[in-house]
């Protein structure tokens, strides 16, 4: 099957009736951004730059170290574009591995992502003139995960414009970058309008937004079973941010599980989403399944998927806008 994909390659990603997509990857270290071009990736949708935080908590990476970091990253994509999370620590990411018993400190409800970020702005300033530098390099979007409140939008937006004064003052060379927020706290899905006054591009964490709204804890085997992508409070939620976007003229990716499962490409096509970001190991299987596909029968499909009371059902109906649709 890798073989038979393989071919696929260098195949634009583009579906039966024209519609173009892109396909973006997923990655955790800069040396990936290699993973990311072999597997035909048009650029990196999410760099989580957690990676190089996590096991050092009485060691944090510096400015110099982090930028180092990212411009690898941007260099190694070879001009096409980078978006660099601010880091996500906290939850399923703790930041020192060797107490994890101790990961209450950051709980999924907690001061995880941006709340950490905003709680310690020296840091945070050193992460954003790190990023803001690597963009000298190449094409870079900024990506703020956890958002939810208009206080937090209004702090980071004013610390992003604190770094470039910082940077102004040191003379240091830097460049422009696209601002984006995740979309994966159910009240962001909701406050989607307000968002989109305030940032470039969104770009949903479907991981999150799914534990978020079903009250499930993603890293929790014993409600594994419950952590459902097609509950219909989760598909209106990623459905409305999609259609919401493009209304305004926005960019929206998915960079969440989400975007790699090849059994919801056509429903996320249906939805209207045309950017997927995703292990670079996902990627020639959903560019398979957008090759087969047909839009204009997904998109009245897709709403009535969403509007199903039982969407996975739904999906498996005849008429389910597929080949034989
Ligand atoms: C998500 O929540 O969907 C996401 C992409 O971020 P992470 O998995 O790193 O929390
Ligand atoms: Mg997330």
């Amino acid at each position: 099957e890798r073989g038979r994909l393989s071919r696929l390659l260098h195949t634009p990603a583009v579906t039966m009736d024209g519609e173009k997509v892109l396909l973006l990857a997923n990655i955790e270290m800069p040396e990936d951004a290699n993973a990311a071009l072999k597997a035909g990736a048009l650029g990196v949708g999410l760099f989580r730059s957690e990676f190089l935080f996590m096991g050092r908590q009485n060691n944090l990476p510096d400015e110099e170290e982090q930028y180092h970091a990212y411009r690898r990253a941007v260099e190694g994509m070879q001009g096409l574009p980078v978006t660099i999370r601010t880091v996500d620590v906290g939850a399923d990411k703790p930041l020192d591995n060797s107490t994890r018993d101790n990961s209450h400190l950051n709980p999924a409800l907690g001061l995880r992502a941006i709340r950490w970020s905003l709680a310690d702005p020296a840091m945070f300033l050193t992460q954003l003139r790190a990023i803001l530098r690597a963009a000298a390099h190449g094409k870079v979007n900024l990506l703020v995960p956890m958002l939810a409140h208009a206080s937090e939008i209004r702090q980071t937006l004013a610390h992003v414009q604190q770094a470039r004064a910082q940077l102004d003052q040191k003379g240091l060379v830097y460049g422009p970058v696209k601002l984006g927020a995740m979309i994966e706290i159910p009240a962001a899905a909701l406050s989607v309008k307000y968002f989109l006054k305030h940032f470039d591009y969104l770009s949903i964490g479907t991981n999150d937004l799914i534990q978020y709204t079903l009250a499930i804890d993603r890293a929790d085997e014993s409600v594994a079973h419950l952590y459902d992508p097609l509950h219909p409070a989760v598909l209106r939620l990623v459905s409305e941010t999609i259609a919401e976007s493009i209304a305004q003229g926005k960019e929206v990716t998915v960079c969440g599980e989400m975007a790699g499962d090849i059994s919801l490409t056509r429903l996320l096509l249906g939805m209207g989403l045309r950017t997927f970001s995703m292990h670079p190991a996902q990627i020639l299987a959903v560019k398979q399944e957008i090759l087969r596909a047909d839009t204009t029968r997904l998109a009245p499909w897709a709403k009535r998927v969403c509007a199903a009371d039982d969407p996975a059902q739904e999906m498996t109906t005849a008429a389910r806008g597929h080949r034989t649709a």
